[in-house]
């Protein structure tokens, strides 16, 4: 999934609990990783334009996970915002953006018309998708929530009572710490990314920080994140990140990257019309 993962499990099965958690994750890549042409939705943006296609478990909750906060969110999140990513070439290579020129007015203009969530159509009872032709699903922003959710059904299977997972900044403790204690969980300082900017005392939720500083690329002096306003084409620039607490993890990951484009205000306001969501929020100053 292109980012880190970190899995401290307590217990006599321990370590193989957490070779399990790895090879769900495998499992989960080949489903939602749409730079590999083999996965699931890498198959489903080759039918795009081709009507109905028959998706798996996991696709079609996190789709109908995007669609449901995409419309929360007035379009702030999209999981269509694919080709505008590419166009922007938010592509890391060797673990960074390479620095390079952001995309003309003119062609991001163009792509937008192949940008707009309210066309995906989904059908629950069939577990199927229709993409019109030229659209593609971008899900990075919200599948790593639902991989966090999918290892802790896999830890509850397996009666883990101690644990602290992060994908990526998508983070979830099960139970205390081995010594009784609760887990705690830090929100990075977003510009000294030694230094913590806040904890929190874990509890049983999710939490997700979407940032700036995790993927990005400078152009003369410019900062251009990964996350980009699906309306306008453009990476956002009013936040350096926003921390998502929410009862699942697919909903605070999604949540964060929309309450990231929608910034401190619309942003909170957002989270609040959200039963059981918190968020924190930091600026650029
Ligand atoms: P996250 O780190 O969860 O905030 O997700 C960021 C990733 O989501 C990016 O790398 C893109 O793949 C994708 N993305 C970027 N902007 C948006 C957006 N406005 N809506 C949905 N997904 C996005
Ligand atoms: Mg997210």
């Amino acid at each position: 999934m292109g980012t880190y993962v970190r899995l401290l499990i307590h217990g006599v099965q321990g370590s193989e609990v957490a070779d399990l958690c790895l090879a769900e994750l495998a499992r989960l890549q080949e489903v939602f990783d749409r730079f590999d042409e083999s996965s699931e939705v890498s198959q489903l943006n080759a039918q795009a334009g081709a009507g109905w296609v028959s998706v798996s478990e996991d696709l079609f909750a996190v789709v109908q996970t995007s669609l449901e906060v995409a419309q929360a969110s007035g379009g702030a999140f999209d999981p269509t915002v694919a080709p505008v990513v590419d166009l922007w070439g938010m592509r890391e290579k060797d673990g960074r953006i390479p620095d390079h020129s952001p995309p003309d007015a003119a062609s991001i203009g163009a792509l937008l018309q192949r940008v707009d969530y309210r066309q995906v159509e989904i059908n629950p009872r069939l577990s199927q998708i229709r993409l019109p032709e030229g659209m593609q699903l971008d899900l990075g922003g919200v599948a790593k929530g639902y991989a966090l959710d999918c290892l802790l059904r896999l830890l509850e299977d397996h009666g883990v009572q101690s644990a602290l997972i992060d994908l990526g900044g998508n983070i979830r403790a099960v139970g205390k710490k081995p010594d009784q204690t609760s887990w705690r969980i830090a929100i990075r300082h977003p510009r000294e990314l030694d230094n913590l900017f806040a904890v929190l005392p874990a509890a049983d939720q999710a939490v997700a920080t979407s940032g700036d500083y995790q993927r990005f690329f400078f152009w003369q002096g410019k900062r251009h994140g990964h996350i980009l306003d699906p309306r306008r084409g453009y990476p956002v620039g009013a936040l350096s990140s926003v921390t998502v607490i929410a009862p699942t993890g697919v909903l605070s990951d999604a949540l964060s990257t929309a309450a990231f484009v929608l910034g401190p205000e619309d942003g909170k306001a957002l989270l609040e019309s959200m039963p059981g969501v918190e968020g924190v929020f930091i600026d650029q100053q």
